[in-house]
């Protein structure tokens, strides 16, 4: 039976992080729709340019075009035994799309960890995340901060900050989690999958509790 974790939260709570620290472990795709619509925008696709107009104002990218674009991705073999996913679903429609997408592949959402800290700390987090222009490692100004400033310490390429990263657009993109994601907090409560994590906590704990979830 194929594994699909959903990992839900505001934008800054270390969804990303936790989804490549999961990923690894249980040798799953880690499935971004962020990252996917931010590589259709490096490499020029329709796609990246219609995404881009939503996304550098924080608003969420039309559900019909989201979820054509996360159901292709369900395609490809890798995803034969599951997926952690990270930023998909954002809303309800989106969460019964999986559902059902999901189920002709005979799989379901079997675990939602549902990450959460304070509005404060999220602001800070997003507002001095730096990403790496290759494959999307983060360091924070503050945190984490690179060895050589405006460089990636794993594959050296240039940092630079995500558009939706700049300190205007982040608070609009916490408004726009609670008003258009957060009902899936109850979506998946009703249905038994979602368990509470701390984000506010060292990296290396948020992943032993959500470790310690799984095993449940
Ligand atoms: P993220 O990398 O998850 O913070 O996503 C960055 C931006 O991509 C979001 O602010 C949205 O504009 C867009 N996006 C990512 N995932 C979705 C989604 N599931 N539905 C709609 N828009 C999305």
């Amino acid at each position: 039976m194929p594994t699909y974790i959903v990992l839900l939260g505001p934008p800054g709570a270390g969804k990303g992080t936790q989804a490549k620290v999961l990923a690894q472990k249980f040798g799953l795709p880690h499935i971004s729709s962020g990252d996917i619509f931010r590589e259709n925008l490096k490499n020029g696709t329709e796609l990246g340019k219609l995404a881009q107009t939503f996304m550098s104002k924080g608003e969420l990218v039309p559900d019909d075009v989201t979820i054509a674009m996360i159901r292709e991705r369900f395609e490809r073999p890798d995803c034969e035994n599951g997926a952690i996913l990270d930023g998909f679903p954002r809303t309800p429609t989106q969460a019964d799309a999986l559902e059902n997408a999901l189920a002709d592949f005979g799989g379901r959402v079997n675990l939602v960890p549902y990450i959460t800290a304070p509005e404060e700390v999220l602001i800070e987090r997003l507002a001095g995340r730096w990403t790496c222009r290759a494959i999307g490692h983060i360091f924070h100004e503050k945190f984490n901060p690179p060895q050589q400033p405006g460089r990636c310490d794993l594959d050296g390429s240039e940092l630079y900050q995500r558009d939706d990263d700049k300190a205007e657009t982040v608070k609009h993109r916490i408004q726009v989690y609670l008003d258009q994601t957060s009902p899936l907090i109850e979506y998946y409560r009703s249905r038994g999958t979602l368990v509470e994590i701390n984000g506010f906590q060292p990296i290396e704990q948020v992943s032993g509790q959500l470790m310690t979830a799984l095993k449940r």
